[in-house]
């Protein structure tokens, strides 16, 4: 029998072997247990240090100053300190907060949020390529707006935004941008000294590290952004971010940025060359239909609607390849992507679509297994399918998904 092959990488990745190295050292007596903060004495103090020499990395992945990053949870609560951060901080500019209708829940939940605290939020709809044009942001910028939230890559979709042409956008009329990069830090280059991005939320087990720890860019150059914490306690982080410092957790992801920084270039060419080999093996299938953009989109993510059937029971025949429907954190409930239903796909289309997310360790002949599963389970439920039947007649259906195989 075959081992299962994992293609759900956006959802989270394995911690490189080479991290978990490191993560296990620092735990015990003989490692950097000690409290970062306790500088009376050398275990804190060689702990601070191992802290400053990941704070470096992060850094320089994002070509930024090691002191304009603070250390999270991940990167919901980097969002979650970006944007209320800023908006009580700055509630004297203005109350109005712009974004999209394609973020993920870690910053729309947020927004709700701040919605039913005195902000107001306009949710931007993107082009059917999953894009959100320059101009409606401009359109929508008011004269209290005080924050731009604008994801680097999509989820779901791997589009991929212009962050640089919103930022000058931004920036020209005196608004913040704050990006969650979750999907693109250390897969993307990025240039905080020429990025016009004010706030940047990542998280490490997105880029082979461990669940748990992230970190928020926070601009201190020209202008230092201001913002309030979330939380109070003992003063780490110059106030931003109370809490005892995860000396483990923080050395893994400063190593993991540091892979990151080294092998982007290639890796990234090796996962855009397998994911083009999926996509060559369901262009067979016909009526396949990428949901994203065919150009600006990241390597590692391929999101395709298989017409005519259903995505639930494509995973159910697909037992030993984990995929996704969408996003880990919707998936739960059984709504169609709100991510798709913005791009404007119909529910059809949106109830069938499948992500792969490739990653490090995915490999040639994961591909073509895959290929080739998915190619005999998607022709074996067309059979099954009175919708994939209707739809080669031309006919339109209303569809109750619980009926179909
Ligand atoms: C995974 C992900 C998050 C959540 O990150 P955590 O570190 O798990 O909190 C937020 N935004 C995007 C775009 C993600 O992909």
């Amino acid at each position: 029998m075959y081992a299962p092959i994992y293609l759900d990488y956006a959802a989270t990745t394995p911690v490189d072997p080479r991290v978990a190295a490191l993560l296990g050292r620092h735990l015990t007596l003989d490692g950097l247990f000690g409290n970062p903060s306790s500088t009376t004495h050398a275990f804190g103090r060689q702990a601070a240090q191992a802290v400053e020499i990941a704070r470096n990395q992060v850094a320089t992945l994002l070509n930024a100053a090691p002191r304009e990053i603070i250390w999270t949870s991940g990167a919901t609560e980097a969002n979650n300190l970006a944007l209320v951060g800023v908006m009580r901080a700055q509630a004297r500019r203005g109350r109005h907060l712009l974004t999209s209708k394609t973020e993920h829940k870690a910053v729309l939940d947020v927004c709700r949020w701040l919605e039913r605290n005195g902000c107001t939020v306009t949710y931007l709809d993107p082009d059917p390529d999953g894009q959100i044009p320059l101009e409606r942001v401009a359109a929508a910028l008011q004269p209290d707006t005080v924050l731009v939230s604008l994801m680097h890559v999509n989820n779901e979709t791997g589009v991929i935004h212009d962050l640089a042409a919103i930022g000058a956008l931004a920036r020209e009329r005196g608004i913040l941008l704050h990006s969650d990069t979750a999907q693109s830090a250390g897969k993307l280059p990025i240039d905080l000294q020429t990025l016009p991005v004010d706030l940047l939320s990542i998280s490490a087990h997105k880029l082979y590290g461990p669940k748990g720890i992230g970190a928020l860019y926070v601009r201190q150059q020209p202008t230092r952004v201001r913002l309030e914490p979330l939380l109070y306690g003992g003063g780490q982080e110059r106030g931003l971010r109370a809490g005892t410092l995860p000396t483990h957790q923080i050395v893994a992801m400063g190593e993991a940025c540091r892979i990151a920084h080294d092998e982007m270039n290639v890796e990234q060419a090796r996962i855009q060359r397998l994911r083009a080999r999926l996509w060559q093996a369901f262009a067979g299938l016909g009526t396949v239909v990428l949901n994203g953009h065919s150009q600006q989109s990241i390597a590692g993510i391929l999101n395709v609607s298989f017409t005519g059937i259903a995505a639930e029971a494509l995973l159910a025949a697909l037992s030993d390849i984990a995929v996704s429907t969408g996003s880990a954190c919707t998936s739960a409930n059984h709504e169609p992507s709100h991510v798709l239903r913005a791009m404007g796909v119909d529910a059809i289309q949106a109830r069938a679509a499948v992500r792969f997310s490739l990653g490090r360790f995915t490999t040639a002949e994961d591909i073509d297994r895959v290929a080739c599963a998915v190619t005999a389970a998607v022709n074996r439920l067309r059979e099954l399918s009175p919708l994939w039947e209707d739809y080669q007649r031309g006919v339109k259906t209303e569809v109750d998904w619980g009926a179909l195989p």
